[in-house]
């Protein structure tokens, strides 16, 4: 099978298994965004996901991000990068020129970098709020206590925070996180939720994700990181 049929159908598995968990919840299928995380993935993969109509991609680092991406950005039409990955300060002004929506913010001194370089680059973009719903300390993210406060502090700066975004403990049921995520969102006037993986991304359109990340599921496993 060539790169290109590979990675056409398993698109198509993948967006169909998100429109019949969603539809499970009464929900339209074009209300989950299937967002194909292609980091560590060769080129020819992500040649293949664009040539078979694939138009969101998610990346967790900048500078990765930046090779797959830089000179694509300007010649692919409706074309919407996410990061996904943890943003250090310095990273911050080459993130908000590459990607449309910042899916990691978590933490003050972010928040306070973002909307610096909005003001300072006058371009439009989004950001996502991070919860680290298991409260793991290996893990980014703001703790669930402390989610509202957060969020206030973000819209105080006028950050454009349209969605949460969660990564469950592994090995442990995802339903609890997800419905915790979906509360959080919903006290804020949050109207996206960034939930479910290769794994889990049925369970989690079925508990009201807006945006799946979906890596192996659309592009085979990834190379390991040198
Ligand atoms: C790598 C990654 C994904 C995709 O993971 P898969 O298991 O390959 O689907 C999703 N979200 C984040 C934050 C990631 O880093």
């Amino acid at each position: 099978m060539t790169v290109e049929r590979e990675i056409a159908d398993n698109l198509q598995t993948v967006r169909g298994n998100t429109a019949t968990a969603a539809a499970r919840a009464g929900r339209a299928a074009a209300s989950v965004t299937v967002v194909a995380v292609s980091k560590s993935q060769p080129d020819e993969r992500i040649a293949a996901a664009l040539t078979a109509g694939q138009l969101v991609f998610g990346e967790n680092r900048v500078q990765e991000a930046q090779t797959h991406w830089l000179e694509r950005r300007d010649v692919v039409p409706g074309l919407e990068l996410h990061l996904v990955g943890p943003l250090q300060t310095n990273k911050v002004k080459d993130a908000v020129a590459l990607f449309d929506v910042i899916q990691t913010v978590d933490r003050p001194k972010l928040a306070e970098h973002l909307a610096r370089t909005f003001d300072a680059l006058g371009v439009p973009r989004r950001c996502f709020v991070q919860i680290n719903t298991g409260e793991e300390a290996q893990k980014a993210g703001v703790a669930p206590a402390e989610a509202d406060d957060f969020i206030a502090t973000c819209r105080k700066l006028e950050l454009p925070i349209v969605g949460l975004m969660c990564i469950p403990p592994a090995d442990a049921p995802v339903a609890p996180h997800f419905a915790l995520l979906r509360r959080i969102a919903e006290r804020n006037d949050i109207v996206s939720l960034s939930m479910g993986m290769s794994a889990d991304y049925e369970a989690a359109a079925e508990l009201g994700a807006t945006h799946v990340r979906v890596g192996r599921g659309v592009f085979g496993e990834r190379a390991p990181r040198a």
